[in-house]
């Protein structure tokens, strides 16, 4: 018996097929995350009839319909008499003909057999379904011993991995984002088939591959998720096979867990071009691109040997502003390097000492404006800027020099240079 209750509604639909002579079991998805005691988001049900007969049971019983589907033999049924009603997606059971193409079946078949639709599920967790026994009971239809991968947390192909990953490639990463949401090991003969069936991953349109890496990347666990794609020889194939250079090591769950901050992690330790070319064949929005791009062209401060100190501090809170841009800068450049992590705390701390101090670190709050310039002999025009700017450069190493005297004499210096 699952711990999670079933939905009301999804108990109505069953007895309602079941009078009929048909069966309506939940399958997939919300029959692992019952099992695991975890609420599924939708209930997907899989009916023994056809699309035109699910709608006439349906209707006859006074539920509005939906034909969401009909190609691949789902009606959208919604069930109950409160509002909002339950939408529940009843499909057709069905096999999937041959995969010529590695992504699409070349036929689908509507055979309203369980055993089928069971068979051509991706992963033996994903692969069971709810019914009811002669007395009424709730049981489960597990052909492929998913209840026994799920006690063990063992993430494991339906039927043999090389066949399974060679009909749909984007399966490979349906695996690793699965192992790393349930925290689940991944069979050893499926993850071996994983690694010899990478290359599979170029078949797959580009928008699916960025959605699976999206959903790894701001998932729980996103570090072990990279770990997997990295070992398993499928990043290359999710960045396009461009020459990125990839982080040796993690700590991508101490970033915000938004997909641009999390991408530009990746991408941190590649040049911005190649960075760039990576991005761009991940197809994404022009928001997700402009934050990503932001945060790698403002890296370069601390792409820099720079030494932890003061000045570096300075600095940084010069390039980046505010101090929570700086915080989300620090973080990303310092997620992907192993051995850097103290040297990060310790230069947060700088950055905090030095805003707290009020350390000018800007050019409005040099001690000598414009005006200040010209009369000390600066000829106006762009002069005056660049020695603004020599001013700021000293002040930034030592913030003592920010005052009327030191900057005049400094002014000093630069002209007789
Ligand atoms: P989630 O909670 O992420 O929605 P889910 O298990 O419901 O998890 P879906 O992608 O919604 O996953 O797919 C529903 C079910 O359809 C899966 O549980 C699996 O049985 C089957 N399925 C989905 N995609 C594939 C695929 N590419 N190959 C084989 N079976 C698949
Ligand atoms: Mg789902």
């Amino acid at each position: 018996m699952p711990p999670t209750p079933i939905p009301t509604a999804v108990r109505t639909l069953m007895e309602l097929f079941a009078k009929n002579g048909e069966r309506a079991y939940p399958v997939g998805g919300c029959v692992r995350d019952t099992l695991m005691g975890l609420p599924p988001h939708d209930w997907d049900v899989a009916v023994t009839t056809a699309p035109e007969r699910t709608m006439e049971i349906c209707r006859a019983a006074g539920y509005a319909v939906v034909p969401t589907g009909l190609k691949h033999g789902t009606v959208t049924v919604l069930v109950g008499e409160e509002k909002p009603r339950m939408p529940i997606e009843c499909t057709t059971c069905r096999t999937e003909g041959g995969y010529s193409d590695g992504r699409h079946p070349d036929a689908v078949s509507f055979t309203g057999r369980i055993e089928d639709d069971l068979s051509r599920r991706d992963f033996t967790v994903n692969a069971m379904a709810l019914d009811t026994a002669p007395d009424g009971t709730l049981c489960i239809l597990d052909l492929f011993g998913g209840q026994t991968d799920l006690e063990e947390k063992i993430l494991r192909c339906v039927g043999d991995p090389d066949t399974r990953f060679g009909e749909d490639a984007l399966r490979l990463l349906r695996a690793i984002r699965f192992a790393v949401r349930l925290d689940f090991e991944i069979a050893p003969a499926t993850y071996a088939a994983i690694r010899r069936g990478a290359a599979g991953l170029a078949r797959i349109s580009r928008e699916r591959v960025a959605s699976e890496l999206k959903q790894i990347l701001t998932g729980r666990n996103p570090d072990r998720g990279v770990a997997l794609l990295m070992d398993s020889g499928l990043m290359p194939y999710i960045l396009a096979d461009i020459p990125v250079v990839l982080p040796a090591d993690t700590r991508i769950a101490d970033l915000p867990a938004d997909y641009p901050t999390r991408l530009a992690a990746i991408l941190w330790r590649t040049e911005t071009e190649t960075a760039h070319a990576a991005l761009v064949s991940l197809k994404p929005s022009g928001e997700e691109s402009h934050a990503v791009m932001t945060l790698l062209d403002d890296r370069a401060p601390l792409n820099s040997a720079a030494p932890i100190d003061m000045a570096t501090a300075r600095r940084l809170r010069h390039q980046y502003g505010a101090l929570a841009h700086t915080r989300q800068i620090l973080r990303a450049a310092f997620a992907t390097t192993a051995a850097d992590r103290t040297a990060e705390e310790r230069l947060a701390q700088l950055i905090e000492a030095s805003s707290a101090a009020r350390e000018p670190v800007t050019a409005a709050e040099l001690a000598l404006g414009g005006r200040d310039l010209i009369a000390l002999g600066v000829p106006a025009g762009p002069t005056v800027g660049k020695t603004m700017a020599r001013l700021l450069d000293a002040v930034l190493d030592d913030p003592a020099q920010n005052t009327p005297e030191a900057l005049s004499e400094l002014v000093r210096k630069f002209q007789v240079e």
